[in-house]
C-alpha cells in the first residue's frame, strides 16, 4: 500500500518540485528529484546484495545522505537500523551482532573510532552515483532476512535503539504507521508549510530525529537542514541567519545554547523563529522562563520515548504555558495512569495505547509481553500525574525514584531547583544505597569558567527543599555524561555514586 515511508514526500514531488527538501554542507535536494535519488540508492543496495526483510546498519551522523538512504531501504523493504557515527568500535560492532545486519555503510563523515570499526570489519570504499563516497561492510552472507508484511501497520520500516539511560539499549521495532502517524502528527500540530525551514541537529539515528524531524518535515514540504552535530555556535548562527523556522531540541541543547550566549556575551536572535520545541527529557522552569524571554516566545514542551514512536503527550501551540507540564495526549491515542487512585499524589505509572506504539523489541518477546498488556496497553516506566484539565505532569522514572527514610524524593523535582541557581547549568540527581536507605547524591554541570559557590547553593537549596530530599553530596562536573540527543547518562552517574568514586 502507500503507506510507507519512502512515499512520505510524494504529495509534494510535482506540486512544487523545485523547493528544497533536504540540505547539508555538501548536498541539497529538491522535492522533485528526492524520489530519483531514492531510487538510485535502493539500485547500490540491492546490486550489493540487501533484499526485503533484510537490516542495513546505518553509521552515520545527520546528512542528506542519511535521509535518502533511510527511505532507500523502506523502498527495498529492508530495515533501517541508523547508529550514531560517534560511537566506539565496540558499540557499532554490538549494533551489527544484535541487528544481524545484511550490510553495514559508513558514510563520509563518520568518527574515526568508527572508520576504524569499518577497516577492521573489511568494509571498502565505493563511490555511489548521487549519493558520493562511502564505506560499505562486506555482505553478510548468514544473515537471516525478516518476513515481509504487505500492510504497513505491521511492516518495521526501522529498527530504533533507545537512548541507554537506564541500562543497555533496548532494539524497538518501529513500523511504518508508527513513524507516518507520529511524523503526520508533528506536521499537524506544527502546522508545517512548504515554507517552513527545520532546524535538523537531532540525531536521526534517535527516534525523536526521524519521525519528528524527517517525517514531519517532508509530509509538510518543508526543506530540512541536516546538522551533524551539535555546536551552540553554529546553532545561534543559523537562528539569525538561515530564517529557521522549526528548532527542536533535548532540554540540555536549549541549556547550553543559553549558557554559550551569557558567556560569549552574545545576542541571541531567531528572527523567522515560529516554534521552539523541547523534548526526550525534562524541562526545567528556569531553562523555560529565560529561553522564553531570550527569544519572545513559547518554548513547547513534548514526552515520549522510543516505544512510543516518540510522541505521547504535547502541548499545543495555541495554549502556551507557564509551566513544565508537557500537555495534553495527541490525538488519536489513549492514556491512562495506572494506580493513580491508590496514591496520596495522584502518582501512578502512564501508560499509552494507539497507533504509536512500537511493534515490539526486536527478537525478544518476553521483554515486549512485559512492556505491553494483552490489551495493547503500553507501559511506559514514567510516573505522571493526570491533571483536571487533562494535561500530563511528569514526575520521573518509577526507576529513578529515590525512598529515603520512606518518603519519596523525585529526582526532577531537586534538579528543577538545583538548575534555578544562576551558575547551574544543568543537573542530575540520582539515588544511593546506603546501610538500608537511600540517600540523594547531586550532580551538577556549571557556566563555563565560573567558580560556584557550593555553600550559596546549599543555602538555596534548603530555602527550596523539605530536609529529606537535600542531596547529601553535590559533584560538580566539567560535562555530565550525555548520549549523542544530548540527554543525561543517569545509569552512568548512578553507578558513579553508588562506587562512591566521584
Ligand atoms: P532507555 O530506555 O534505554 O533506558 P530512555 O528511556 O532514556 O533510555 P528514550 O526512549 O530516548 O530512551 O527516552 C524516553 C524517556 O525519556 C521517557 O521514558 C521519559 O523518562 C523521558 N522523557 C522524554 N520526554 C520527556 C519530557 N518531556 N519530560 C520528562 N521526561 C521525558
Ligand atoms: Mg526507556
Amino acid at each position: 500500500g502507500s503507506c510507507r515511508i519512502h512515499k512520505v514526500f510524494e504529495t509534494w514531488t510535482a506540486k512544487h518540485g523545485s523547493k528544497l527538501a533536504l540540505v547539508d554542507d555538501k548536498f541539497s535536494i529538491k522535492y522533485g528529484d528526492l524520489g530519483a535519488s531514492v531510487e538510485a540508492v535502493a539500485h547500490e543496495l540491492e546490486q550489493s546484495g540487501v533484499r526485503a526483510g533484510d537490516r542495513v546498519l546505518l553509521v552515520s551522523e545527520n546528512c542528506v545522505v542519511l535521509a535518502v538512504s533511510i527511505l532507500a531501504v523502506s523502498l527495498l523493504d529492508a530495515w533501517s537500523a541508523t547508529v550514531n557515527a560517534r560511537l566506539s568500535p565496540r558499540e557499532i560492532e554490538n549494533f551489527l551482532t544484535h541487528s544481524g545486519a545484511r550490510r553495514a555503510l559508513y558514510f563520509s563523515d563518520v568518527s574515526p573510532q568508527a572508520k576504524a570499526h569499518g577497516i577492521q570489519q573489511g568494509a571498502v570504499n565505493v563511490d555511489w552515483p548521487g549519493v558520493g563516497e562511502l564505506m560499505i561492510g562486506p555482505l553478510n552472507e548468514a544473515a537471516v532476512p525478516e518476513p515481509v508484511e504487505t500492510d504497513g501497520s505491521r511492516q518495521v520500516a526501522a529498527m530504533v535503539y533507545t537512548s541507554g539511560t537506564t541500562g543497555a539499549p533496548k532494539a524497538v521495532m518501529l513500523t511504518h504507521a508508527n513513524l507516518l502517524f507520529i511524523g503526520a502528527n508533528g506536521c499537524r500540530m506544527r502546522k508545517i508549510a512548504p515554507e517552513d525551514v527545520v532546524y535538523g541537529v537531532l540525531p536521526l539515528s534517535h527516534v525523536y530525529g526521524l519521525s519528528s524531524l524527517l517525517m514531519a518535515s517532508l509530509l509538510g514540504g518543508a526543506a530540512l537542514h541536516l546538522v551533524p552535530r551539535y555546536q551552540p555556535d553554529v546553532l545561534a548562527h543559523a537562528l539569525e541567519n538561515d530564517g529557521i523556522t522549526i528548532l527542536h531540541g533535548a532540554p540540555a541543547m536549549y541549556a547550553k545554547l543559553l549558557e554559550w550566549s551569557e558567556r560569549e556575551g552574545k545576542l541571541l536572535r531567531a528572527p523567522a523563529l515560529r516554534v521552539a520545541q523541547s523534548g526526550g527529557a525534562p524541562l526545567t522552569l528556569p531553562l523555560k522562563q529565560v529561553f522564553e524571554s531570550t527569544f519572545g516566545l513559547s518554548l513547547q514542551n513534548g514526552y515520549g520515548m522510543t516505544e512510543a514512536s516518540p510522541s505521547i503527550c504535547q502541548t499545543r501551540l495555541d495554549l502556551p504555558r507557564k509551566d513544565c507540564s508537557v500537555g495534553p495526549p495527541i490525538p488519536g491515542i489513549e492514556i491512562r495512569v495506572q494506580g493513580a487512585e491508590d496514591s496520596a499524589e495522584g502518582v501512578g505509572e502512564l501508560w499509552v495505547r494507539g497507533p504509536n506504539v512500537m511493534k515490539g523489541y526486536y527478537r525478544a518477546p518476553e521483554l515486549t509481553a512485559e512492556a505491553i498488556t494483552s490489551d495493547g496497553w503500553l507501559r511506559t516506566g514514567d510516573l505522571a500525574r493526570l491533571e483536571p484539565d487533562g494535561t500530563v505532569s511528569i514526575v520521573g522514572r518509577s526507576k529513578e525514584l529515590i525512598i529515603r527514610s520512606g518518603f519519596n524524593v523525585y529526582p526532577i523535582e531537586v534538579e528543577q531547583v538545583l538548575n534555578a541557581f544562576p551558575e547551574v547549568v544543568q543537573s542530575a540527581v540520582v539515588g544511593r544505597q546506603v546501610e538500608g536507605n537511600e540517600e540523594v547524591v547531586a550532580f551538577i554541570e556549571c557556566t563555563k569558567g565560573m567558580g560556584i559557590d557550593l555553600q550559596a547553593l546549599r543555602v538555596h537549596l534548603q530555602a527550596n527543599l523539605s530536609p529529606y530530599k537535600m542531596p547529601s553530596e553535590i559533584v560538580v562536573l566539567d560535562q555530565l555524561p550525555a548520549a549523542a540527543t544530548g540527554k543525561i547518562l543517569k545509569k552512568e552517574l548512578q553507578d558513579r555514586a553508588a562506587r562512591k568514586v566521584i
